[in-house]
């Protein structure tokens, strides 16, 4: 007979883990399931808007989070859910190395994933000058020509990150002017080597066996192609639910899971916490994310009592 855990965490990003740190203190039986330990964090490479933890990398401040997490006990599995089923009143979540666990309860904390552009040279040129994370691929442009695409706070952490390593760096936005915090924008505003075109999109990413130069949708100084070695894609991101269509949670018309105050859900025995969900008014922090954790564990510690 098939173990029923009380709890199965889905995703090891902050609301994951600050929601393992306190079902661990509730006495909640879980269990954690995250393919990356401490989420979109890690791809940071600097934190500090987080209270009590000043001037962090994104990797160690997600170790700490996991080691934090870790020291009550609880198994953290390193993969990813496939798909998420209800049968009577159990949920049966398939894994990717082929394990299959039973829940009474599932907590929702998978965040986000990075919006594609979808445009011609994106996906052949991924991995060969495009990307999507400058932290992790920023020290192969060291001296070069890069661009960022995006207005928001990635975009302008992403390009603050590169100008440090890199010879110039393109802010490529179809907005007027930048939506990312003031923080970023002042900072880049002092930084020589950051260049903004604003209302202006890439349509096309060119090169052969490797990037060569993007073409806009109109003319920067006279010209629509820009030379570049390494583009950074920062165009938002959309939340990451394929695995639970099964279940068929409501979500809002961007697909964000629906939660109320308690974060319950629209199913009964399934909660979502961080930024997967249309919660804490679209605010996506650490902050926010730990915090809808916390409280979805309460919930979901009340509701199993009864
Ligand atoms: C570049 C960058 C810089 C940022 N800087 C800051 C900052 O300075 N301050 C701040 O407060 N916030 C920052 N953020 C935002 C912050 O990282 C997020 O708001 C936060 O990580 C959301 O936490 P989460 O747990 O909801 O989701 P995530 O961190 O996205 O974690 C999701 C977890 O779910 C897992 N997962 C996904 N799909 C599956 C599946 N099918 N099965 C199993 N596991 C799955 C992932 O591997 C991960 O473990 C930044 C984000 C980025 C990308």
């Amino acid at each position: 007979m098939e173990k029923i855990h009380d709890l199965i965490i889905i995703g090891a990003g902050p609301a994951g883990l600050a929601a393992s740190i306190y079902a661990s203190r509730y006495g909640i039986e879980h269990k954690v399931v995250g393919s990356i330990l401490g989420g979109q964090i890690t791809e940071t490479h600097d934190i500090d808007n987080y209270p009590g933890m000043e001037n962090m990398t994104g990797f160690d401040f997600s170790q700490k989070w996991g080691a934090h997490a870790k020291k009550y006990g609880v198994e953290i599995v390193s993969t990813t859910i496939d798909s998420i089923m209800k049968k009577k009143e159990v949920f049966i979540l398939a894994l990717a190395n082929q394990e299959t666990l039973h829940a009474r309860t599932i907590l929702l904390a998978t965040g986000t994933k990075r919006r594609k552009l979808a445009i011609a040279g994106e996906k052949h040129l991924l991995g060969m000058g495009v990307s999507y994370c400058a932290t992790c691929d920023g020290f192969f442009y060291k001296n070069k020509i890069v661009g960022v695409i995006g207005g928001g706070d990635s975009a302008a952490s992403a390009a603050l990150y590169l100008s440090n390593l890199c010879e110039k760096v393109y802010l490529i936005y179809r907005g007027a002017e930048l939506k990312a915090e003031p923080y970023w924008t002042k900072k880049i505003s002092h930084s020589e080597n950051v260049e903004i075109i604003f209302n202006t999109n890439v349509v096309e990413i060119l090169g052969r066996d490797k990037l060569e130069r993007v073409e806009l949708d109109k003319e920067y100084k006279n010209n629509c192609q820009l030379e570049m070695d390494g583009l950074f894609i920062e165009a938002g991101s959309v939340p990451n639910i394929e695995y639970a269509r099964g279940i068929k949670l409501e979500t809002d018309k961007k697909g964000y899971i629906k939660i109320n105050p308690d974060c319950t859900t629209s199913l009964t025995g399934a909660w979502a916490a961080g930024d997967v969900t249309d919660g804490s008014d679209g605010f996506q922090q650490v902050i926010t994310a730990a915090a809808e954790g916390a409280i979805a564990v309460r919930s979901i510690f009340r509701w199993l009592k009864e």
